[in-house]
């Protein structure tokens, strides 16, 4: 399952420096890698299915046989740095991750066992870790709509809503790797009890689930697809209540983009995953919404965009949080 090289649109890394980067992205459906050259291109592409019903090594293998792939390829001396981005939640301080949809890894040295394994074909070099949403926010700083912008939020809005933060041109993941992680900041402070704990939290309002589940709470009638994808396609049609679903996750999220923006100034918000696929049934709501919370000043003309990089974004923003964490 080697692909040859793929180029990404507007390749052109400030950030890169010599060498190739070894890029492996873990979520709950497949483990992909590959070579990425300091333009941004990747090599050597590979995936495997993320094993289901296996234990923490078993998952693991998967990942081992894409490390094994990597190492075949002709190009796998000039590995000089390795970047994993996964599923989270993650702990970057320790290395391990716990993601929602991979049960058997709780606290999986998954940094420490990639390391080894690298080592074991040859290539000890230095390790970096990072969750899905801050990678997706390396990608996109590095290649995509945040390119060129010191301050940037940037935000997964899909079945869970992620994110990560650029500031002062650098990616900030925070002392465990979590910081930017907007879907649990509270836009609602007498809201609804979210699945961590909070109340009134981002994701609670605009995640896919959330969307499609007060759609139907009520009263939308699926076509067929249940879900968020589902009520998008019905909200296009005109669907009072799917439109007011995509209104009301809309306004939660241009509450959390004002709210970022004002505390830390970023100038523009970055929106990718599943949720935002939907275009301006989503980004139509949030803007006309950031005209209630963005109202100071320096914050007014803050701009939310669509994320650039699609399907690579998870293993070229591993490779952006190796090129940006590591030192050069
Ligand atoms: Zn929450």
């Amino acid at each position: 399952m080697t692909t040859p090289t793929s180029a990404v649109p507007g390749s052109r890394g400030p950030a890169a420096t010599a060498g190739l980067t070894a890029a492996i992205d873990i979520g709950g459906t497949k483990v992909a890698g590959a070579l990425v050259h300091p333009d941004g291109t990747m090599t050597a592409t590979t995936r495997r299915p993320t094993p289901r019903d296996a234990d923490a090594d078993g998952v693991f293998a998967a990942v081992a046989d894409v490390v094994a792939e990597l190492a075949r390829s002709p190009l796998w001396p000039s590995v000089v740095r390795c970047g994993v981005g996964s599923a989270g939640p993650v702990d970057t301080s320790r290395g391990t991750v716990s993601p929602v949809n991979i049960g058997a890894w709780r606290d999986f040295p998954v940094q420490e066992r990639i390391a080894a394994e690298l080592a074991r074909h040859g290539a000890a070099v230095p390790t970096v870790l990072a969750g899905d949403g801050v990678a997706m926010t390396a990608a996109e700083h590095w290649l995509g709509a945040a390119r060129g912008h010191a301050n940037a939020l940037c935000m997964v809005v899909s079945t869970g809503v992620g994110g990560g933060l650029i500031l002062n041109n650098q990616l900030h993941p925070g002392p465990t790797g979590n910081a930017g992680h907007i879907g649990h900041i509270s836009v609602a402070f007498d809201g609804e009890r979210c699945v961590c704990g909070g109340i009134g939290c981002v994701e609670s309002l605009a995640s896919g689930t959330a969307i499609a589940r007060w759609a139907l709470a009520q009263g939308w009638t699926p076509a067929g697809d249940p879900t968020a994808a589902g009520v998008a396609a019905a909200a296009a049609a005109g669907d009072p209540a799917a439109l007011a679903a995509f209104d009301r996750a809309g306004r939660a999220l241009a509450a959390a983009i004002a709210a970022t923006a004002t505390l830390v100034e970023t100038d523009i918000a970055v929106i990718g995953g599943g949720v935002a696929a939907s275009g301006d049934t989503l980004f139509g709501p949030i803007r006309a919404h950031l005209a209630s919370y963005a109202t100071l000043s320096f914050v007014r003309d803050v701009q939310v965009v669509p994320a650039l990089l699609g399907t690579h974004a998870g293993l070229i923003g591993a490779a952006a949080a190796a090129l940006s964490l590591l030192p050069g």
